[in-house]
């Protein structure tokens, strides 16, 4: 990609400045993203919704609270970027549809996210969150949602795929006790050894 060997600085402002999907932005762009080329996790979600979109920060809601549940670390460690990056398939709050936030747009991530990925080479360990994450970040990834997380043992071992940690997803996990009870411990084992290498 020709501005792969843009320096971080630069690139940041342009991705702070992007208008490109600007017309179908109900709430206007507002690009909300976290990475410092040290991080060691990053966190590949779906789009911003409207609390976070007016707060500015990334996962500051319910979803936020039990992400950092799920990988057993505290809101000062989740936003040092030092540690961790976070960078969402669409960068902006993409608006709100009949059953839900509308998905990340589909102008962003082949805009933005090779350029910005390439300035993370310390990372250790990504954890892909919903299937617009999933499809970009574990390409041989087949079947639905649950059968890809089902699948975690098989994948990549730095790649982790897992649902939205969304309260509207209760009840998926209220149906799939093994992910809270096989899968998040070992994630945050895996959370624990990136963050600490
Ligand atoms: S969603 Fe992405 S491509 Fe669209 S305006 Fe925001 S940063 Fe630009």
């Amino acid at each position: 990609m020709k501005n792969d060997h843009k320096r971080l600085g630069p690139l940041l402002n342009e991705v702070r400045a992007c208008r490109i999907c600007e017309s179908y932005l109900p709430a206007g762009p507002r690009p909300i993203l976290q990475i410092h080329p040290d991080a060691r996790l990053l966190i590949a979600g779906q789009a911003p919704g409207r609390k976070v979109h007016e707060s500015g920060t990334p996962f500051d809601d319910a979803s936020g609270d039990r992400l950092r549940d799920w990988i057993g670390v505290t809101r000062d460690d989740f936003y040092n970027p030092e540690f961790i990056a976070i960078l969402p398939m669409g960068f902006c709050y993409p608006g709100t549809g009949k059953s839900g936030d509308l998905p990340p747009r589909p102008e962003c991530a082949p805009a933005w996210r090779e350029q910005l990925l390439h300035h993370l080479p310390r990372l250790q360990l990504t954890l892909v969150i919903g299937a617009y994450a999933h499809a970009y970040h574990l390409p041989g990834a087949k079947g639905t949602l649950t059968a890809t997380v089902q699948n975690w043992r098989n994948f990549r071992p730095d790649v982790v795929p897992l649902p939205h940690p969304s309260p509207r997803n209760n009840v998926w996990l209220s149906r799939n006790p093994w992910f809270e009870e096989e899968l998040l411990p070992s994630l945050r084992k895996q959370v624990q050894t990136a963050l600490s290498s």
